[in-house]
């Protein structure tokens, strides 16, 4: 173990805790963004964080690459799921659940694993969670501060009226998918250890505060087009199969 990743004892014997910057909410090409692994890693160093979360739709194929090409970072294993109800970020767990799950099945899933659970950026119409239902989830966190969302400030306000009233501990986030928004937001977390499992326990122990700024209005745009064209090739080629079958 490296002289940095121990836990440093005060004369009193009290943990000092170490204060970890850490984007919990990134995506690759392994999925819709267009970064590679590589990209995201050294735009990581960059950026002087800490670490990264990957969190790719539904997959988390993009990990073992990262974590080969960044021993000086901390990379958590995890995905962006989307349930019937909205996008949910379960961190710590090896392989996606099943495809078009309940959002509560989505939790069931990541606690049977040892997960944790976030929920990603609450309040935006189609792709959230709803509150009832983050409630009865009871996640570990919510991402009330993620970079990508439109009309930030709204949201972020939203959001962490949302947390404060279910009393739940926030994160932030990037919500990157391009090399130039990796780290805009990220999460405060203070861990006994750099070691993956400490973070993990940390989050879980509610010891995150978000911090970063909204992504760029252009890298916005940006990324919605790109995303709403690869929506339409996608719809087009469904359909071109269907007329096939
Ligand atoms: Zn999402
Ligand atoms: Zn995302």
């Amino acid at each position: 173990m490296r002289i940095k990743d121990r836990v440093k004892k005060t004369i009193l014997g009290q943990t000092k805790r170490m204060k970890l910057k850490i984007d919990l909410h990134v995506h690759t090409n392994h999925s819709d963004a267009i970064t590679s692994v590589g990209e995201v890693v050294e735009a990581a160093r960059l950026r002087h964080l800490d670490g990264i979360a990957i969190t790719d739709h539904g997959t988390t194929s993009a990990f073992a690459q990262a974590q080969k090409l960044a021993p000086d970072l901390i990379v958590i294993q995890g995905m962006e799921v989307e349930s019937r109800e909205g996008h949910i970020l379960v961190l710590g767990v090896k392989e996606a659940p099943p495809k078009d799950l309940e959002a509560t099945e989505v939790a069931k899933y990541a606690r049977q694993k040892g997960g944790v659970i976030i929920i990603a950026h609450p309040n935006m119409p189609f792709i959230s969670v709803p509150k009832d239902i983050i409630g009865r989830i009871k996640p570990d966190a919510i991402e009330t501060c993620n970079a990508k969302t439109p009309f930030f400030w709204h949201y972020k306000k939203k959001n962490i009226e949302l947390a404060e009233g279910l009393s739940l501990p926030q994160t932030g986030g990037s919500d990157s998918h391009s090399p130039q928004t990796v780290g805009d937001m990220y999460t405060i977390v203070e861990a006994d250890s750099r070691n993956t499992e400490a973070v993990l326990e940390a989050i879980r122990a509610g010891r995150t505060q978000p911090a970063g700024k909204t992504s760029s209005f252009k890298e916005k745009i940006r990324v919605d087009v790109r995303m709403a064209l690869m929506r339409l090739h996608i719809t087009r080629k469904d359909k071109t199969k269907d007329k096939e079958e």
